[in-house]
């Protein structure tokens, strides 16, 4: 079944409950907690649901947040911006568009390099929705 075709109760049988909570149920990881919270490796962060490549290990920065923090995406194509207003606040949220799974949130105050051209934005991802593909990995499929 293709990804873009499967309901929540499909992701439920095959998604790890914790993955299940934040990635469909638009939960979010406790901060500190997640695996690539210090990850530093070369690579690509892919969703965790479908496999679809979100963002540049060369965009990753440590933000103090708790949470994988992105100057960029890989791919503008790649993801949604929707407006959230739940729980009191005005933010906007980051969903993988090949599979609507919920990433987590961006905001206008991240770092700006002018050589990387950066936007000033920063990707608050959780760690429960990205898996990590090495730059090695990816040249061999
Ligand atoms: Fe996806």
């Amino acid at each position: 079944m293709s990804d873009t075709k499967k309901t929540n109760e499909d992701w439920k049988k095959e998604l790890p409950a914790d993955v299940y909570s934040v990635t469909r149920e638009s939960g979010t990881e406790a901060p500190f907690t997640g695996k690539f919270y210090k990850h530093d490796e070369q690579g690509n962060y892919v969703c965790s649901n479908c496999g679809v490549e979100l963002f540049s290990s060369d965009s990753k920065f440590d933000s103090g947040s708790g949470w994988p923090s992105f100057d960029k995406v890989k791919n503008s194509e790649s993801v949604n911006l929707i407006s959230d207003n739940s729980h009191g606040m005005q933010r906007t949220e980051v969903t993988c568009k090949n599979c609507d799974a919920h990433l987590g949130h961006v905001f206008e105050d991240g770092p700006i390099d002018p050589s990387r051209e950066t936007t000033g934005q920063r990707f608050c991802i959780n760690s429960l929705s990205l898996d990590f593909k090495k730059d090695s990995e990816i040249n061999t499929k």
